[in-house]
């Protein structure tokens, strides 16, 4: 018998028809789950339950319209710049892949991980930081734009999927991954809808799930390096400028050490897979020591410790060092800047043309009381096509 098939008999006969996994008790344990905020069976009366609630919410994220935007949102280079770039969808992929491998090792929720990755940038606007920046001026008298509130405004409200609710009705524990930041008087207005509920941690000061904190990582540790890659790739980024980046210095001198012939692409693809897998094992290796230290018995008492997955107080400077180079010269290139003016005004022109015309807009949100938000929720679903094609139709 195949090793595979081997474990999974084992596993099956460990928990019959139950999802089997081997989680921490300060994991976010399906079966503690804090639930959904409309009630809804578990178990579908038709079948046998075969998913625990954050599988479920990780299926209903991929297969929402937000998830499939996605695609054809901006990273940081627009999606018609060249095929190869990361989208909001391949970095969202990604973050996923490191959330997963990561959460293994620390025996957290996988299908948490995976579901918070998978819809961290579902708020995202059309033509990335710029077009958030954007709107958040458009919206500065109306209460501003946040794309990470947008995030969790999309899987709540925005998604039109079932007949008794908005939204994809996820549990609270995908919900408080989702809202990754939230702006002190935002925290207030959501703690008073729901109290005591995802947006109280802003106000308390403590601290969102290990699987949580694991996404924020995971999401740095991928934008950081697939912006390294990209910005080679358009030709805006060289090796040479690279090695002020320690980081990155380290792993391209050992790469060519090891393989002094190694030329063009790989060099680059193995300096950067083996600066992933250093900061991978960074964090497993530093948070099982913060776990162990602080000895968290659930996931309630983990939110209640410090922060505890986490880099390691050298790898954290090395990652903010990086980010701070991609900061200066790969998103505030000329190059990059000037395509982003751009896209910062496509998204304030059409901000001006639906406020004055909401007729413009499908019924569903020309027909609402609140139009400024009604207006954004629309702008900032848009696909970076779509927001342009809309921008040649109504702005003559
Ligand atoms: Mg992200």
């Amino acid at each position: 018998m195949p090793w595979w098939r081997r474990s999974l008999t084992t596993a099956v006969q460990a928990k019959p028809g139950l999802h089997v996994s081997e989680l921490a008790p300060y994991a976010c344990l399906p079966e503690l789950s804090r639930g959904r905020r409309h009630a809804e069976p578990e178990t579908p009366a038709h079948a046998p339950s075969f998913r625990n609630p954050h599988q479920r919410d990780r299926d209903r994220i991929v297969h929402s319209t937000a998830f499939r935007r996605l695609v054809y949102k901006t990273q940081v280079f627009l999606n018609h710049e060249g095929d190869l770039f990361r989208t909001r969808m391949t970095h969202s992929l990604e973050v996923a892949q490191l959330g997963r491998s990561i959460a293994r090792a620390l025996h957290l929720n996988e299908d948490l991980v995976e579901a918070i990755a998978l819809a961290h940038d579902l708020g995202h606007t059309p033509f990335g930081h710029a077009g958030q920046d954007a709107l958040n001026e458009c919206m500065a008298a109306y209460g501003g734009f946040e794309h990470n509130l947008q995030s969790l405004r999309v899987v709540d409200e925005l998604e039109e999927r079932y007949p008794a609710f908005n939204g994809l009705n996820l549990s609270f524990e995908t919900r408080e991954g989702i809202l990754k930041h939230c702006a002190r008087r935002n925290a207030e207005l959501l703690n008073a809808q729901e109290p005591g509920g995802i947006a109280a941690r802003f106000l308390n000061g403590t601290q969102p799930s290990l699987e949580a904190q694991l996404c924020n990582l995971a999401d740095a540790i991928a934008y950081n390096a697939h912006d390294i890659d990209d910005g080679v790739r358009s030709g805006l980024l060289t090796l040479e400028q690279l090695q002020e980046v320690s980081l990155f210095a380290r792993y391209h001198a050992q790469t060519l050490s090891e393989y002094p012939q190694l030329q063009g692409r790989r060099v680059l693809y193995e300096t950067i897979r083996r600066m992933l897998s250093d900061q991978v094992y960074d964090v497993i290796n530093t948070s099982r020591t913060a776990i162990g230290t602080h000895a968290p018995a659930s996931a309630e008492d983990a939110r209640q410790c410090p922060s505890l997955v986490q880099f390691s107080a050298a790898m954290h400077e090395e990652s903010k060092a990086l980010k701070s180079f991609l900061f200066r010269n790969l998103y505030r290139h000329p190059q990059v800047m000037q395509t982003t003016d751009g896209a910062r005004a496509v998204v304030q022109e059409l901000f001006a043309i639906y406020l004055a015309e909401p007729q413009e807009m499908p019924a569903s949100y020309a027909q609402r009381d609140d139009v400024p938000r009604a207006v954004a929720d629309y702008l900032s679903g848009m696909t970076d096509r779509f927001a342009t094609r809309e921008h040649a139709r109504l702005a003559q």
